[in-house]
């Protein structure tokens, strides 16, 4: 091929492509690597991250609490074994302020089984329920109709741990707790349920007026159930005992036609 440069522009070509570092000649035209530009394999930028970006711990897909209630719950074949996945059950916040688990009290086996809203203070240095002023009032209550938790009702609560100064349970709260609920009353096996207050009211019967619901006998979890003013309210307005009075009168009723 003939060259269209005379020997000392050539010689100067080269002098000048020495000092720019070539070391080798790789072909005998020039390429114009401008107008290679667009045939050039373009990166994958994406693949070239993801094959050189150290390997990042995938976190575990967040777990539904409710659906992790449901299978504890479910797991447990008797009431020792609930209490004890309660015990372990660690998706509720509540357990972390509280000093015990309030599981139950009361003689299981039952015909009647009230259900209360949360353990208080007292109950959650005791970890039984019911045991304060209001459980006072309650066992009174329950007297008056012949009936005793050492002998013949089962007393639990909506939530096994106390809410940090007694604040109303959340509905997360209720809805997290109710299948260990639910599987509470099967393996309980009562005759009766009694609902102390809205929370019991809202966790069981999925709706709160607890002076609307009071009195009147409905259907829960497949066993008849009479809402009841809860025993602290009546604390605090001692004049609604009458009413209270009428469906105690009420539940020994049932009681006697069961
Ligand atoms: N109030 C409740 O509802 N439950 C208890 O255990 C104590 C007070």
């Amino acid at each position: 091929m003939e060259s269209a440069l005379d020997p000392h522009a050539a010689l100067a070509l080269l002098e000048w492509q020495v000092e720019l570092g070539v070391t080798e000649a790789i072909g005998d035209a020039p390429v114009d690597r401008y107008a290679l530009a667009d045939t050039a394999p373009r990166l994958d930028r994406a693949a070239v991250v993801a094959s050189t970006a150290p390997a990042v711990p995938q976190k575990a897909p967040a777990m539904d609490p409710v659906q992790e209630a449901r299978k504890a719950a479910a797991s447990a074949t008797a009431l020792p074994s609930l209490r004890q996945a309660l015990a372990e059950f660690d998706d509720c916040e509540l357990k972390k302020g509280a000093r015990n688990l309030v599981f139950a009290d009361g003689m299981p086996g039952s015909r009647v089984m009230i259900i209360g809203e949360a353990p208080g203070r007292d109950e959650d240095r005791e970890g039984r329920p019911f045991v304060g002023r209001a459980g006072q009032l309650l066992d009174r209550m329950l007297a008056a109709i012949g009936l005793d938790r050492q002998k013949n009702v089962y007393i639990t609560n909506v939530l096994p741990w106390r809410p940090p100064q007694n604040r109303d349970p959340l509905p997360l709260e209720i809805g997290m707790m109710k299948p260990f609920l639910e599987r509470h009353v099967a393996l309980a096996q009562p005759q009766v349920l009694v609902l102390m207050g809205n929370i019991s009211c809202d966790a069981v019967l999925g709706k709160r007026g607890i002076t609307r619901l009071r009195g009147q006998w409905t259907q829960a979890m497949n066993l008849p159930v009479m809402p009841m003013f809860h025993p602290a309210y009546l604390l605090r307005q001692p004049q609604m005992k009458r009413q209270a009075w009428a469906d105690l009168l009420e539940l020994k009723a049932k009681l006697r036609e069961q």
